[in-house]
């Protein structure tokens, strides 16, 4: 039996590995799961999973959750930034989803590295804060660190099964491609980008995510931000990664080599695949997602992405370009921008604004601990937010 904590229980990733847990109960245990804001959604988990331990943002959301459980229920309620990191590193714990979005999830997933856990890797973000650091301490603590992203995942199952680490010359590896959909703004004109709202930023064609991440699809910022997450997750240079636009969402991603082949991961585009294949690596098991109909499914198209209609993404490969300190401020101004397009005070096209002026004024000194990788996200956030003030609609 594996014991899972799952960080990030309530949201979109969180939901699909309870789903794919739940197909296989005598291989899986939910050990621990955290949420945020949705009590009620934790209070089902915990009656459907009796986890050992819940994480609840503070006190008080603790003691109300607690009064609305059986007391016979053998769980404990836990709340806070450190229950988070405990519940990551916990000694009975096996393996760990992470699937907090945003900045919130780098100190427990890294705790989960640092433990040497099975770490399956949902939250980007936490990469594109503090790649170079991250990938030293999976290294250190021979974590074992599993891509959940459904292109990173791709790429992981076509890249060979002995792959060294940032050796594209010795496994002939000539470049990584990343598919991307075009979120649902591929089509619009980039001048009527302008007037989008957050309720159509959010209606991806293909995929059914958290609101944060439907932002960044539709921006493209997703695909930039999963460049920058390519690039540590596999150790190659960015002239080894192409971004190309792919609607159907059918190949996840592929691994183009040196002879001229090229492997793609394909299925249908549900996240239960890749969560099923990370959680039981390296062995195949049912994930409850439908088989893939080449028959309904016959068009493979292919775009290239354009810089006029997607400015982030081509922003986040020169920050990628320019180092950790600019991919830092960037992730730091993108979830400011994005927080602030979804309360809807600026607007769509305003975000790459933001985005661009962090990244441009911020200070590009070297950061050589977590600690300087936090304080720089809050610095960058505040310069975000100052910038932010100046653009109110
Ligand atoms: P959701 O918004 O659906 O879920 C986010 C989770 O994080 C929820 O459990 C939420 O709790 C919790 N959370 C939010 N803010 C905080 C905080 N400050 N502290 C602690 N917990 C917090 O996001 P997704 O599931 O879509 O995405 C999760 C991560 O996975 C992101 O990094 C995303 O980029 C990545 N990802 C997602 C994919 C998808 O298909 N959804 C695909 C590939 C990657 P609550 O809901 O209770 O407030
Ligand atoms: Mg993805």
């Amino acid at each position: 039996m594996e014991n899972v904590s799952i960080l990030g229980a309530t949201g979109s990733i969180g939901t699909s590995t309870l789903d794919v847990i739940s197909l296989h109960p005598e291989r899986f245990k939910v050990f621990a799961v955290s949420g945020f804001s949705q009590l009620e959604r934790l209070r089902e988990i915990a009656l459907q999973f009796s986890p050992r331990y819940i994480v609840v943002a503070n006190e008080s959301d603790a003691a109300g959750l607690k009064s609305k459980l059986p007391s016979v229920l053998p769980c404990e309620i836990l709340f806070g930034k450190q229950a988070l990191v405990d519940i990551a590193k916990d000694s009975e714990v096996d393996t760990v989803m992470s699937a907090i979005v945003g900045a919130a999830g780098l100190l427990p997933t890294l705790a989960a590295v640092r433990a040497s856990k099975k770490v399956l890797l949902a939250n980007k973000e936490s990469l594109v804060m503090s790649g170079e650091l991250f990938m030293r301490a999976v290294s250190e603590h021979k974590a074992t660190l599993i891509p959940i992203d459904s292109e990173h995942n791709a790429i992981f199952q076509c890249l060979p099964e002995n792959y060294r680490y940032a050796d594209a010359q010795g496994s002939g590896i000539s470049h990584l491609l990343l598919t991307a959909s075009g979120g649902p703004f591929r089509e619009l004109m980039p001048q009527a980008l302008e007037d989008v709202t957050p309720e159509q930023a959010c209606a991806h064609p293909n995929w059914d995510m958290g609101r944060k991440i439907s932002v960044d699809s539709a921006s493209m910022m997703n695909k930039g931000l999963e460049f920058i997450e390519a690039k540590w997750l596999f150790g190659l240079d960015e002239t080894r990664i192409k971004v190309l636009i792919h609607p159907q969402s059918t190949i996840h991603s592929m691994v183009q080599y040196k002879d001229g082949s090229v492997i793609a991961q394909m299925g249908n585009p549900d996240m239960r695949t890749p969560i099923a294949h990370a959680l039981s690596y390296p062995t195949r098991i049912e994930s409850g997602v439908a088989p893939l109909d080449f028959f309904e499914q016959q068009d493979f198209s292919f775009q290239a992405p354009e810089q006029a209609r997607f400015p982030n993404l081509f922003l986040a490969m020169e920050a990628s370009r320019l180092g950790q300190s600019a991919t830092t401020a960037l992730n730091a101004a993108n979830e400011s921008a994005v927080a602030a397009f979804l309360r809807k005070q600026i607007k769509f096209t305003d975000i790459f604004s933001v985005n661009q002026h962090v990244v441009e004024s911020c200070n590009h000194e070297s950061l050589n601990s977590i600690d300087d990788i936090l304080e720089h996200d809050s610095q960058c956030r505040e310069q975000a937010l100052q910038y932010i003030s100046t653009l109110r609609h």
